[in-house]
Order: structure tokens, then C-alpha cells, then sequence
């Protein structure tokens, strides 16, 4: 956002995706058809001690896919 890695800003750079949410699964609240976000890969609650600190990047809240990755083999595994 500064420009400190150089580049034309703004940008969004590497692993980072914005978009707009087109649809939610079942349990989703945080977000809802038509809000605009967007994803990194450091995740952050925006609410623990942290977060509320400023410091995102040590976020210690654990999510779903802390637990359970995405990723699996053609056995499910
Ligand atoms: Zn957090």
C-alpha cells in the first residue's frame, strides 16, 4: 500500500485475490452475497487480542483450515 516493495500501487500482489461474494455456504455469517472482499493467505479474526492490537499477522485464533486442509488425494485422504 506504502509502495515499500516497489511497483505501481495500488496493487495487490502475490497470494492476494479481492472480489466480490457472489454466493455463501450453509454456517456462513461473515460475509454476505454482494460484499466486496478481500482473501490473503495470513487469516485473521480481526477480534483477539491481537487483531485488536493491530497485529493481524499473529492473529491466534484457529480456523477450519488450520485443522482440516483442503488438499486430498484421489482417496479422500
Ligand atoms: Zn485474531
Amino acid at each position: 500500500m506504502d509502495g515499500g516493495w516497489g511497483g505501481e500501487v495500488p496493487a495487490v500482489y502475490g497470494h492476494e485475490a479481492a472480489g466480490v461474494v457472489d454466493e455463501i455456504g450453509p454456517g456462513v455469517t461473515s460475509v454476505k452475497p454482494g460484499d466486496h472482499v478481500v482473501v490473503t493467505l495470513i487469516r485473521s479474526c480481526g477480534h483477539c487480542f491481537f487483531c485488536a492490537q493491530g497485529d493481524q499477522h499473529i492473529c491466534e485464533t484457529q480456523f477450519p483450515l488450520d485443522a482440516n486442509s483442503p488438499l486430498h488425494d484421489d482417496a479422500g485422504q
